[in-house]
């Protein structure tokens, strides 16, 4: 579907907002302006959930902040999201590793807190299906960012021939 991201990405957030009001503070830096994205909104919803979800649970800190930041590059038709948490961090030999199925990089705590170890590498392959990419950038018991780079539909009025 062809998507105003900025305004679903929002509605997302809020939606987290609601559900972790006083564990978690959300900080948003968006455009204000409506970014048009042609993505499939069921499976983008799945991976913003799963990288939103990650960003609070691998968190032992007791003032837990996510940021997320979304910004364009007009020039090359491009959004990149990124989602920044003051987590547990990955150590650095890890995070190559944490895109591959069914990785944890704690075996123990991931016991406890359940879920897969499938979420990223699901993630990765639907951000692939809209020609994208998906990385991270991490520091042991500081935090870490989860970025997201998308094609955005050209709106430059050069291309409206009628
Ligand atoms: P699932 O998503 O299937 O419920 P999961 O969260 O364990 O399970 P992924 O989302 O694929 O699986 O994440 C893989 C692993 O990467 C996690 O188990 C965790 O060790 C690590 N990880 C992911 N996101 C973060 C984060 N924001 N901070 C610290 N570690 C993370
Ligand atoms: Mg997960």
């Amino acid at each position: 579907e062809l998507v105003d991201f900025n305004s679903f990405l929002n509605r997302i957030v809020d939606r987290f907002e609601m559900s972790h009001k006083d564990t978690v503070t959300f900080i948003r830096t968006f455009p204000d302006e409506a970014i048009f994205t042609e993505i499939a909104l069921d499976k983008m919803m799945q991976v913003l959930d799963n990288v939103i979800t990650n960003a609070i649970k691998y968190s032992n800190n007791t003032d837990k902040r996510v940021e997320i930041r979304l910004r364009q590059n007009k020039l090359y038709n491009r959004l990149t999201l990124q989602i920044k948490d003051n987590g547990l961090g990955i150590p650095a030999g890890k995070i190559n590793r944490i895109f591959d199925r069914f990785y944890r990089v704690d075996k123990g705590r991931a016991r406890k807190m359940g879920g897969t170890g499938l979420g990223l590498a699901i993630s990765k392959e639907i951000i692939e299906a809209h020609e994208g990419k998906i990385w991270a950038s991490s520091i042991e018991t500081e935090g870490t960012s989860i970025y997201i780079n998308l094609p955005i539909m050209n709106i430059d009025e050069d291309d409206w021939d009628d």
